[in-house]
């Protein structure tokens, strides 16, 4: 059910509901789950008020939608960012359904968050935050109930301090929340997870699509958008591999590297000091300069437009930050491969522009992941974070990242799979819709669990 003037989530659906066509067609009994399945099971909406520096007052909306637990514990970010409203925070729990189902780890799906900007807060006042958002969020949440954790605005600090408040207010040392710091619960590797894990997943992609652009190959250009969390560890892991990043962004502009030699574009000591800015709130703008002549900074730009020749564009900023013109010029430049590292990264217009690619097949079709699939390392990782602390264990680094790589392997191919079998007759040189692969993988699983549930009949 949409409630009136929810553009996001209505996106969403659309986007489900037209992926999955051909499987409810020749499945007409699934079509009652896809009509329970899009209304969340709970939404909690609270008043959060805390003090600023000044002692004043301030107020803020604080959310959480518990949306499916037909596989396990609630489980999704809390995203703060001045734009979080019902419409965001219903898409983002209606995609962390499917995306958690795809990791095959017993999670289901929700998503929270507030319109709390922590931009130029200080430490001070983002823990009175916290603390106060936690102060309300506390008794509809738990280890077996519901599990957040970070997401945009949300990070290791944020974490800490929902954990303590969620501590002291219940008396109890549970992991209610994941990405804690790793001498206290947290997992090796959460950090890394969605970044690793986009490029686990989109090694898959490129091994069947397009060979010659490994990502150990420092001629393979890569695009990234975003400069948080997830676009940091993407770089660092494309570096790791070999391949050239050219492009990082934050919501003010967009930096590039000129030149496609590698070594020439972003560095693994320009990625940390961009995290070191990051983590104090600054912009890229500020540091721009001292990135020297063989870089420049495009204000009010992303990235798409920007770069002469692209092999691999990775969005990994935030929703639709790709339009349908930006995926024009991103096959101009000559991309094979879009995954998305954000949630619902490109807009229906730039779907509609690489699916279009795709179909058309040779050897310069797009083949494009939706972030549900390419991006589920991050809650993949919270998943085994949530095993660990049911074991009291701590696994090794190896131990996580071999996991990671295998979760990131099988949601491919359940993908490839389900993409195969639902995404209509294809020649020979047309590769299957990971788009409808995705969708349809997930809510087979998903409708499977509520239908022996109850949920449905
Ligand atoms: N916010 C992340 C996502 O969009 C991670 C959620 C989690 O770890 O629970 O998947």
């Amino acid at each position: 059910m949409v409630l009136p003037s929810e553009p996001e989530f209505e996106q969403a659906l659309g986007e489900l509901s037209e992926s999955i066509k051909e499987f409810l067609a020749a499945n007409p009994s699934y079509k009652k789950a896809f009509e329970v399945v899009q209304v969340p099971e709970r939404v909690i909406q609270f008043r959060v008020v805390w003090e600023d520096d000044q002692g004043r007052t301030q107020v803020n909306r604080g959310y959480r939608v518990q949306f499916n637990s037909a596989l396990g514990p609630y489980k999704g970010g809390l995203r703060l960012h001045p734009s979080v409203n019902l419409s965001i925070l219903k898409f983002l729990g209606f995609e962390q359904i499917f995306k958690n189902a795809l990791t095959g780890l017993s999670m289901g799906g929700g998503k929270g968050g507030s319109d709390f900007d922590p931009k130029g807060k200080s430490d001070n006042e983002i823990r009175r935050f916290c603390y106060a958002f936690m102060s309300e969020l506390q008794r509809h949440i738990g280890a077996d109930t519901d599990v957040p954790a970070g997401d945009i605005g949300t990070g290791a600090r944020e974490v800490a301090y929902m954990f303590g408040a969620y501590k002291k207010l219940r008396n109890e040392f549970v992991g209610v929340l994941t990405g804690k710091g790793l001498t206290w619960g947290g997992s090796h590797i959460r950090p890394e997870a969605t970044g690793y894990g986009l490029i686990y997943y989109v090694e898959h992609m490129i091994a069947k699509a397009c060979p010659e652009y490994s990502l150990n190959k420092s001629e393979t250009l890569v695009a990234i958008s975003g400069s948080g969390n997830v676009a940091q560890y993407t770089a660092l892991k494309v570096l790791e591999l070999g391949a050239t990043p050219l492009s990082l962004s934050d919501s003010k502009g967009t930096l590039i590297a000129k030149s496609t030699v590698r070594g020439e574009g972003f560095t693994k000591e320009h990625v940390e000091k961009i995290a070191e800015l990051k983590l104090r709130g600054g912009s890229l703008e500020s540091i721009a300069s001292e990135f020297g002549s063989k870089f420049e900074y495009h204000a009010g730009k992303r990235p798409w437009t920007l770069l002469p020749k692209v092999h691999i564009a990775l969005p990994s900023a935030t929703q639709n930050e790709v339009s349908g013109e930006e995926a024009d010029a991103l096959i101009k430049a000559g991309v094979r491969i879009v995954a998305e590292g954000s949630n619902m990264g490109c807009t229906p217009e730039a779907i509609e522009v690489f699916e279009k690619s795709r179909l058309a097949g040779g050897p310069n079709a797009v083949w494009y992941a939706p972030g549900k699939a390419s991006n589920c390392g991050g809650v993949a990782v919270s998943g085994l974070e949530m095993a660990q602390n049911s074991q009291r264990l701590n696994w090794t680094q190896a131990e996580v990242d071999a996991k990671l790589k295998k979760i990131m392997a099988d949601c491919y191919e359940i993908c490839l799979d389900a993409g195969s079998k639902w995404s209509g007759e294809r020649k020979a040189d047309v590769l299957p819709s990971l788009l409808v692969g995705a969708n349809v993988g997930g809510f087979i699983k998903v409708a499977d669990a509520m239908r022996v549930q109850g949920d449905w009949w």
